[in-house]
C-alpha cells in the first residue's frame, strides 16, 4: 500500500549547474558533462533508494529543463532565432526558440538515461518527458501555424520516445502537462487528444503531471490571485479521467484544491502531492502521513500514490533530500495508520 515516488526533477548539484535556477547552464562539457550527469543522476538514484522511494528515476539530471531536455534533440527548432513569448497565459515572459521547419527527431534523446538507469537499479524505474501541450506552450511556432497541428507532431515523435524508453526498461513513463491547468478549453480540443498520441500503444503505465507549477515567484504570485478555492482541476478530471491515461500527479498538500476533486478521477491511480515544492518549508513524517489519509477518504488506498505536488528542481539540494526522506518516513507512517 501507498508505493512512494517524486514527480521526477531534482536539484543539481553546484558541480554539474548553479543551483536554485532553473535552465541554469551546465558547468562542463563533452565527456566530462556527461560523466558528471550520470554521477548526480546516481547520487539522486541511491537517494531516493535510501529514502525508501518506490519507484525512482533519474532526478532529471541529464536535461537542462524539463521541456527543453527532449527539443534540443529534435530537427526543425532554430535555437538562436529566440522569440519573447508569454508563458502559461502571460504568466511570465521568457525568450523562448522557434520552430522553422518540419519537426524531426533524427534520434533518441532521453532513451540512452532511461538505459543508463536501467542498469543500476532494480527498483520500479520513472521516466518523465514534457507533454505536447506544455511544449507549445514554450516555445514559439514560426512553421505549422496551428498549436493543435504542431502539438500533434510533437506527440508523433513523443510517443516514438516513449516506445523506445519503454524498450530501454522504464516500467512507468509520465508526461507533465501544467499547462492543462491553463488552457481548459484548449485541453478537451487538442490537449488531451494530443496526450493520448503520445501514449499510444504503450505497455509501460502512463501518467499526466498536471500541476500548478515549480515552487518560483511567478507561480507564487500567480497562486496567489486564484482566489480561495482552485476549481481548475474540476473542469479537466472529467475529461482526463475518460481518457486512456492510467495516473494522474496532481498537487494537494498546502494547496487550495478543494479535496473533493479527487473523487473526479473514480477510474485513475492517483499519484498525490503529500509534499510542497515551496523553498523554505520542511514537512514532518507525521504532516506526509496526515496529507496522505486525508486523501483517503476521498479515494481508496489502493489507488493512492504519495507523491510530491511538483518536481523540487528549484529547491536547495539539503532541502530536496530532507523532503524525500520525509515522504518515505511518512508514507510508512501512513501505512501503520492505515
Ligand atoms: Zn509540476
Amino acid at each position: 500500500m501507498f508505493p512512494t515516488t517524486t514527480v521526477g526533477s531534482l536539484p543539481k548539484p553546484d558541480w554539474l549547474a548553479e543551483p536554485e535556477k532553473l535552465w541554469a547552464a551546465w558547468r562542463l562539457t563533452g565527456e566530462a558533462l556527461q560523466q558528471a550527469k550520470e554521477r548526480a543522476a546516481l547520487e539522486w538514484l541511491r537517494e531516493q533508494e535510501a529514502a525508501g522511494i518506490d519507484i525512482v528515476g533519474d532526478g532529471e539530471q541529464f536535461r537542462m529543463h524539463f521541456v527543453h531536455g527532449f527539443l534540443e534533440g529534435l530537427d526543425g527548432i532554430d535555437w538562436t532565432r529566440k522569440t519573447r513569448m508569454g508563458i502559461r497565459n502571460n504568466r511570465y515572459e521568457a525568450d523562448v526558440p522557434t520552430v522553422t521547419g518540419p519537426l524531426q527527431r533524427p534520434r533518441p534523446v532521453h532513451v540512452p538515461d532511461a538505459a543508463f538507469m536501467r542498469r543500476h537499479t532494480t527498483q520500479k524505474l520513472k521516466i518523465t518527458l514534457p507533454g505536447p501541450m506544455t511544449i507549445c506552450d514554450t516555445l514559439a511556432d514560426g512553421y505549422y501555424g496551428r498549436r493543435a497541428d504542431m502539438a500533434m507532431r510533437f506527440a508523433e515523435l513523443l510517443n516514438a520516445e516513449a516506445r523506445e524508453i519503454e524498450a530501454a526498461g522504464a516500467e512507468v513513463i509520465q508526461f507533465d502537462e501544467p499547462a492543462f491547468n491553463v488552457f481548459l478549453d484548449e485541453v478537451r480540443e487538442w490537449g488531451l487528444p494530443a496526450l493520448e498520441r503520445a501514449m499510444q500503444g504503450l505497455r509501460a503505465t502512463t501518467v499526466v503531471h498536471i500541476c500548478y507549477g515549480y515552487g518560483i515567484e511567478a507561480n507564487i504570485q500567480w497562486k496567489a490571485s486564484l482566489g480561495d478555492q482552485w476549481r481548475q482541476y474540476e473542469q479537466i478530471f472529467p475529461w482526463i479521467n475518460a481518457s486512456s491515461v492510467q495516473q494522474v500527479s496532481l498537487e494537494f498538500a498546502g494547496s487550495r484544491v478543494p479535496h473533493e476533486v479527487l473523487r473526479l478521477l473514480p477510474d485513475k491511480t492517483l499519484l498525490v502531492g503529500a509534499i510542497e515544492v515551496l523553498p523554505g518549508k520542511l514537512e514532518s513524517p507525521e504532516e506526509v502521513a496526515h496529507n496522505i489519509l486525508e486523501a483517503t477518504r476521498h479515494v481508496e488506498s489502493a489507488r493512492l500514490v504519495p507523491c510530491t505536488n511538483c518536481g523540487m528542481a528549484p529547491l536547495p539540494a539539503a532541502l530536496a533530500r530532507s523532503k524525500l526522506h520525509a515522504l518515505g518516513a511518512g508514507a510508512a507512517l501512513a501505512r501503520r495508520q492505515r
